[in-house]
């Protein structure tokens, strides 16, 4: 109650119209007034003993089946928008709601086995061992690992506590279930356990100083930094089955740059629950490097993609390697979703196609506009022929067509011939290339939210995402917190129909998780399977080599 007390007299309130990827840091803390740091009081998770939180999920269908019948059953809207009004919030998310979703599918082992780097804290452990399991990594990555908390002790007045840290995955499932945050984030790796960082933030001594030492490489893909290209209505937090492609087309290439230029094996995609995408790379190389090593990376994706008429960008002939590369996965992808009508209509109308060739440098080619605009005007060519031909134009215009196109080309500057060389190359990238949000990915103590949560204001779930199959991600189609509800009752109903008709003996397989009675189930599996495996099996081979060299 005392912890209570000082926090509400240090409340932060996260306006409702500010980004809901908002990461605070220790310096915006400082710098903002409006964001106070809780101290280390208000760390502290202090836990009536005769006030226990919810147990955690039943062990198999048989006692969820009982289980489910006290806790109420939630009836909502059969579907949500991935935006959805604010009228409309209390449907789809509420402290209920999450409370439910915590204390039944949120997947604790699989967040801990993963933030543990410890192949011993197995994935696959029983839920009923929850209460046994102790990360004892030499390492202490788990025991040191930040996590904050966005609790909501009363409609509308949210409260932010950083520097939580938990020894054991039972600390942080009780912590959880106690605090019922609306949301969690998880920042770096300390040299001492975060709820102990007073006591060595002002030591003399630097090694005993408490600093961030691991992290992993983070990013952060956000569609509203897509506004200026987005011409398929939306903008802001809105989004559509037609804008969520350019985030397809922002994991395939960071997917492939992050494996094939710097040998990253372990990256794990996340929805952010609302508009984007986060990614985090979870190498030892990449939860080692420094902030400059952080930026370094970050920097060799960014790209400047002004949209104004300079058209001023990082682009030079010969392309860049990794550029080629995003090229050849993106231009195609440009005209399959861009270009039509049923994408972003870019050559699909005069007004779009004047806009778009606006856009060349002029007044070099001032020519390929007016004889592109004339035909364009009478002619019925789709907007793919349309490109195919403005390329074309553009090439003669440089020399790469005739003997005759060549001597012209002779008197145009080098300069320019390179920028109209480029343009379709640039023009590409503006809206397809990954645009990332550089400051999450440049620091190791900045926070990140936590995958496996739900949006306030979606309610859905931040799911795992796989890079191979991408273009079958539809954030449409992630289970909202009432969807999972009613699927956890569907499932616990049909199973009791099945054991009274005496059909429950032949059930093939029964869950383990409750997750696994839902839609979470191949999102989750897929997480295990492709991500999680592979990691620990990594983490076990580099650990028998050590030992033999020792
Ligand atoms: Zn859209």
């Amino acid at each position: 109650m005392v912890a209570e007390a000082i926090q509400t007299k240090k409340r932060i309130r996260i306006d409702d119209d500010d980004d809901d990827e908002k990461t605070f840091t220790n310096d915006d803390v400082e710098m903002n007034p409006t964001l106070v740091a809780p101290d280390s009081d208000d760390c502290e998770m202090e836990f009536e003993e005769e006030n226990p939180p919810p147990s955690p999920s039943p062990r198999n269908a048989n006692e969820s089946a009982i289980v489910s019948s006290s806790p109420a059953k939630f009836l909502t809207k059969p579907t949500t928008p991935a935006s959805t009004p604010s009228n409309a919030m209390e449907e789809i998310f509420s402290p209920e709601l999450l409370g439910q979703y915590y204390s039944r599918l949120f997947p604790f082992h699989l967040l801990h086995s993963w933030l543990s780097y410890d192949p011993s804290t197995s994935s696959t452990q029983q839920p009923n061992e929850t209460k046994t399991i102790t990360n004892k990594n030499k390492n202490n990555t788990f025991s040191h690992r930040e996590f904050s908390f966005t609790i909501e002790p009363s409609p509308g007045d949210e409260i932010y506590i950083r520097y939580q840290s938990f020894t054991t995955l039972q600390e942080l499932t009780t912590a959880v279930l106690k605090r019922n945050p609306r949301k969690i984030d998880i920042g770096a790796v300390f040299s001492h356990p975060p709820k102990d960082h007073h006591a060595h933030q002002s030591s003399q001594n630097d090694w005993r100083k408490f600093r961030p030492h691991q992290r992993e490489l983070v990013f952060d893909i956000d569609l509203t930094d897509y506004d200026g290209v987005r011409n398929c209505g939306c903008s802001g937090a809105n989004i559509c089955k037609v804008c969520w492609k350019m985030m397809d087309m922002a994991v395939k290439v960071m997917d492939l740059g992050l494996r094939e230029d710097f040998g990253f094996r372990h990256v794990a995609w996340f929805y952010s629950g609302r508009r984007g995408v986060h990614a985090w790379v979870c190498d030892e190389g990449a939860r080692d490097l420094s902030d400059e090593g952080r930026s370094a990376v970050a920097n060799y994706f960014e790209m400047n993609l002004e949209t104004d008429k300079k058209q001023t960008h990082d682009l030079q002939t010969p392309l860049h390697p990794s550029f080629q590369r995003a090229y050849h996965i993106l231009e195609p992808l440009f005209l399959r979703d861009i270009l039509p009508e049923s994408g972003h209509g870019i050559l699909a109308t005069p007004s779009a196609w004047t806009a778009l060739l606006s856009t060349l440098p002029m007044p070099t080619a001032s020519s390929v506009v007016e004889s592109l605009t004339r035909k364009w005007e009478s002619d019925d060519s789709t907007p793919l022929e349309k490109w195919d031909e403005l390329k074309r134009y553009l090439d003669v215009l440089i020399g790469k067509g005739s003997k005759k196109s060549k001597k012209q080309s002779k008197t145009m500057e080098l300069g320019e011939k390179q920028r109209i060389e480029v343009w379709p190359v640039a023009t590409v990238f503006r809206y397809t290339y990954p645009r990332l949000d550089i400051n999450v990915s440049r620091q190791q103590n900045h926070l990140l939210k936590s995958p496996f949560c739900v949006h306030p204001k979606t309610g859905r779930v931040c799911v795992p995402i796989n890079p191979q199959k991408v273009e079958e991600f539809d954030p449409f189609s992630v289970p909202t917190l009432p969807q999972l509800m009613r699927e956890l009752d569907e499932y616990n109903d049909d199973c009791i129909q099945e054991k009274g008709s005496g059909g429950g003996e032949e059930q093939e397989e029964k869950p383990q998780w409750e997750w696994e009675k839902t839609s979470l189930r191949e999102p989750f599996k897929c997480f295990e399977e492709q991500f999680l495996l592979p990691l620990c099996k990594d983490l076990r081979t580099a650990d028998r080599v050590k030992s033999e060299d020792c």
